[in-house]
């Protein structure tokens, strides 16, 4: 079997190589991901979570919809501790 990136997206193996292999690959994407919708901002709607995190935007409204969420996870999570 071939170790790096493409073992750990798999699920087959989780040694350093794979591991620094899925990272690097990782980076790029998010590189290029978060580059690619500052040229093209139609890629991806702003004003959302998957938008803040999957492309990385920080957009004021990526940004506030990334705190209203994490907001109403804490207060689950408060929630169910107590
Ligand atoms: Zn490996
Ligand atoms: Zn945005």
């Amino acid at each position: 079997m071939k170790h790096g990136a493409w073992a750990y997206s798999h699920g087959q193996c989780r040694c350093d190589e794979c591991r620094a292999g899925w990272r690097a690959w990782q980076l790029r994407s998010n590189d290029n991901r978060a580059a690619r919708l500052a040229v093209d901002p139609t890629l991806a709607p702003h004003g959302k979570r998957s938008t803040y995190t999957n492309w990385r935007c920080r957009c004021d409204p990526c940004r506030a919809a990334q705190s209203a969420w994490f907001a109403a996870y804490s207060a689950r999570r408060k929630a169910a501790v107590s």
